[in-house]
């Protein structure tokens, strides 16, 4: 394991000399020390990062010269796409397949932004049109300039991967501080760029606590923009932060999404998506769609069906074949779950599958798949985000009422519809308030394609041409081009 912080293309001891534990969901074990990072080490970084921006060649190179670095990064992380597999179940507990996947998207993330920063390179600046013809305006994109990335523990390298490919597309330098809970392939994302050769401080990876670490980089007054995944509380002290500056900044945060289904739907198809969208990563996905909504002549059959399927989960070490759910990720989220189960259930709400440690299961954070019905608008399992495998199914009468429950949230992630019938899906999908729609599915993602939220779900896109020009500043270059003087003064 890696124990130093990779700053200014350097493996570098933490200022304080300090590490921090690293533990195994699947055991409670601690199984690895990581670098522990302080305002200081972030101070170093976003200085090497500055150096790198301000003197160094990467905002100097041709997008293609970018672009092949890019390029080596997706080789690398897919060669090592098992390994890195690997560390990624033991830091963060996810099943081993899910993690695999996880490293082959990362890698697709790095080779999708080397095109768009090839593409760049023939872009010579737009011109607009003027009402005035004495001049002209040309409109060019350049990189911001350094960036800070706090990312979340429930993707470790593919949320890395979604603000680091973008940001160095652009021609910006990066500090990017991962979770506490989830620091290693970000490590191992520096010694892959260490060995693609990657210029000196253009990204540097830098481990710690958010509120030492996370918050001197937030704060940092040399970070021209900071893109940050998390939750709303943590998004919101961000927000506060950055205003100091008034640093460009760009919000993933969290969601509480819903999936009305239709009687007219598939019942096996929409039975998988439901478990799909609620049990992948345990639940620990920021667009899992927690809340579904079943139109009422079909709501006693699909949760028959959705109750016998969630029975056959294999549950255990994501190491193990066959596990299709994993851990939690620490004891406090465990500890939060279980107990948001027994306030839902105080308010009225009944357990018809789970919500308990499962059986035989006693090391580790792991919880049953867990399905929850009966409760009402303000029930906190409901209204608040659980982050694990815990769904709640409501019937509804009609469109009308579906869209009202699904839409009476505080937040806007993603939503989902099913049904035969596309006009209706169409129709439902323009009436959610959400920056993300499925359309006879849950979940799939797309690097092209823009992902952000409404509401308190964030601010900005990432992903796709929208997450590049996330690091791109906009200027305009005017030029008077006129034979007569101006003559305001001298006439
Ligand atoms: P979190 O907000 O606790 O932590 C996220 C990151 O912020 C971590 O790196 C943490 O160290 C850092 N941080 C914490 N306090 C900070 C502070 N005061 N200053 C600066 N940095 C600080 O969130 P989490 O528990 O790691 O992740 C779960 C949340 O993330 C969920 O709400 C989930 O919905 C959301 N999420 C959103 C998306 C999306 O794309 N919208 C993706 C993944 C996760």
């Amino acid at each position: 394991m890696r124990d130093m912080l990779f700053i200014n293309g350097q493996w570098t001891a933490p200022a304080a000399r300090g590490r921090f534990e690293v533990c195994d969901p699947a055991t409670g074990e601690v199984f690895a020390q990581a670098p522990l990072g302080t305002a200081a080490d972030i101070d170093q970084a976003v200085a090497a990062a500055r150096r790198a921006f301000d003197k160094g060649p990467w905002p100097r190179l041709s997008g293609h010269e970018r672009a092949r670095y890019l390029r080596a990064i997706a080789d690398r992380i897919l060669a090592d796409k098992d390994r890195l597999g690997l560390i990624e179940v033991r830091d963060n507990g996810k099943p081993l397949p899910e993690a695999v996947w996880d490293m082959e998207d990362a890698a697709g993330c790095f080779a999708f932004y080397a095109g768009l920063t090839e593409e760049m390179d023939g872009d010579q600046g737009e011109i607009i049109p003027l009402q005035d013809a004495r001049f002209q305006s040309k409109v060019v994109r350049e990189p911001i300039g350094v960036a800070g990335a706090i990312i979340p523990w429930n993707y470790p390298l593919l949320m890395a991967a979604w603000k680091v490919a973008p940001a160095l597309a652009a021609g910006c330098t990066m500090v990017l501080k991962p979770s506490e809970l989830t620091p290693l392939t970000a490590l191992e994302l520096a010694a892959i760029c260490e060995e693609v050769g990657l210029p000196e401080g253009v990204l540097n990876v830098v481990p710690g606590f958010g509120s030492d670490a996370g918050q001197r980089l937030a704060q940092h007054p040399d970070v021209d923009k900071l893109a940050f995944t998390g939750s709303v509380p943590t998004g919101s002290r961000i927000m506060q932060m950055a205003a100091a500056d008034i640093k460009n900044i760009s919000l993933e945060l969290g969601g509480k999404s819903p999936f009305v289904v239709f009687a007219d739907s598939d019942i096996e198809k929409a039975v998988e998506w439901i478990m799909f969208g609620i049990f992948w990563n345990q639940g620990q996905v920021c667009s899992a769609t927690s809340r579904v909504l079943v139109e009422e002549s079909l709501y006693p059959r699909l949760m028959e069906r959705l109750v016998a399927e969630a029975a056959k989960i294999r549950i255990g070490n994501g190491m193990e074949d066959g596990v299709k759910l994993g851990p939690l990720i620490s004891e406090t989220q465990h500890a939060k779950i279980l107990g948001m189960i027994e306030k839902g259930v105080a308010a009225g709400a009944t357990v018809v599958h789970g919500g308990r440690r499962p059986a035989g299961l006693d090391a580790g954070y792991f919880l049953e798949p867990t399905i929850l019905t009966d409760m009402d608008d303000d029930n906190l399992v409901w209204r608040e985000e659980i982050f694990g495998p815990v769904v709640c199914v409501r019937p509804f009468k009609d469109e009308a009422e579906a869209i009202r429950l699904a839409n009476d949230s505080p937040f806007g992630l993603a939503a989902a519809v099913m049904s035969d019938d596309l006009d209706r899906c169409e129709r439902i999908a323009r009436a959610f308030r959400a920056g993300i729609v499925w359309i006879n599915c849950s979940q799939p993602t797309f690097t092209e394609a823009p992902w952000g939220g409404y509401k308190k779900s964030g601010i900005g896109r990432e992903l796709g041409r929208w997450g590049l020009a996330n690091y791109l500043e906009t200027k305009q270059i005017t030029t008077f081009n006129h034979r007569e003087r101006w003559g305001w003064y001298i006439t």
